[in-house]
């Protein structure tokens, strides 16, 4: 039977700034720590990006115990790993990478984009790992939109990209090591769709551009309020747009384990947090050439 997932909260999704970068943290967020397994979400961007206006320039800095993944919305960005990833990601492409012991990295804007110039807009998202993938071999996955299967609502008015997990008939590329399904969506002007996500998942939606009224009942737009926060409770989220809009959707089993952040580090102790810390300072993550 199809229930509803009840509405747990509903929050705006501030700017903040991360060095010279302005851009907005729904999460954590006031009153919100977490939706474990989901950690943080960056919505940066639209920027208007020029040789004289490059602020997105993240140079090589290391992660460990978790995944960072990136969801590119506009523009065109270089990824480059110590794993030896040399990958240029452009709109609707994806690059998930699972940090696990470690790994060093650095995402930027194309050389070629900043001399064309244009919009770049993108989401940062850090999923969490289980204490025991915590030390897995870092690993890079890679989509281009072109691959991402497609599940369209009955009025055909909303596109929902399947990256990782399920929906319908579709199953994500990305390999997980929990479970947990990412969308995005493209509506347009009143379209409605459906989407069932498991009971035992914690879930939300995060609105990127336009205003859409969720579950018949809480309405995000863009400067308002653009996340929702679901109850675990239900297998139904719905959603109807008042205007053409985008938008993440996010849902997953929630690991349960007590969490010790630090900078680019997640942990599950304080000494594991220390261990990273040599670790990437002995070089164990690795380099970037
Ligand atoms: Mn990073």
């Amino acid at each position: 039977m199809n229930i509803l997932k009840s509405i747990q909260h509903i929050a705006k999704s501030p700017f903040v700034n991360m060095g010279p970068i302005k851009l907005r943290q729904p999460l954590p967020n006031a009153g919100i720590e977490n939706v474990d397994p989901f950690l943080l979400l960056h919505h940066y961007g639209p920027y208007a990006i020029s040789e004289f206006n490059n602020p997105f320039d993240l140079g090589p800095h290391p992660h460990r115990g978790f995944e960072p993944v990136t969801l590119l919305f506009k523009g065109e960005q270089l990824h480059r790993d110590s794993l030896g990833n040399d990958m240029v990601v452009k709109a609707g492409g994806v690059q998930w990478t699972t940090a696990g012991r470690g790994i060093v990295h650095a995402e930027a804007p194309t050389k070629e984009f900043v001399k064309q110039g244009g919009d770049l807009e993108g989401i940062q998202l850090w999923l969490n790992l289980p204490s025991k993938h915590k030390l897995m071999p870092p690993n890079y996955q890679h989509l281009e939109a072109e691959q991402i299967p497609i599940v369209y609502s009955d009025d055909k008015k909303v596109k929902l990209n399947v990256i990782a997990g399920q929906q319908a008939n579709e199953k994500g590329l990305i390999t997980t090591q929990t479970e947990v399904n990412v969308f995005t969506a493209n509506a347009e002007k009143d379209g409605e769709i459906q989407i069932n996500l498991p009971d035992n998942h914690q879930s939300l939606i995060y609105l990127l551009e336009g205003d859409v009224l969720i579950n018949s009942k809480e309405v995000l737009k863009k400067g308002g309020n653009q996340m929702i926060v679901f109850s675990t409770n239900g297998n139904l989220i719905s959603f109807k747009a008042n205007e053409n809009s985008t938008l993440l959707v996010l849902s997953g089993k929630p690991i349960k384990e007590k969490i010790t952040q630090y900078g680019p580090y997640v942990m599950n102790t304080q000494t594991e947090i220390l261990e990273a810390m040599r670790d990437y300072q002995q070089g164990k993550m690795g380099y970037l050439y």
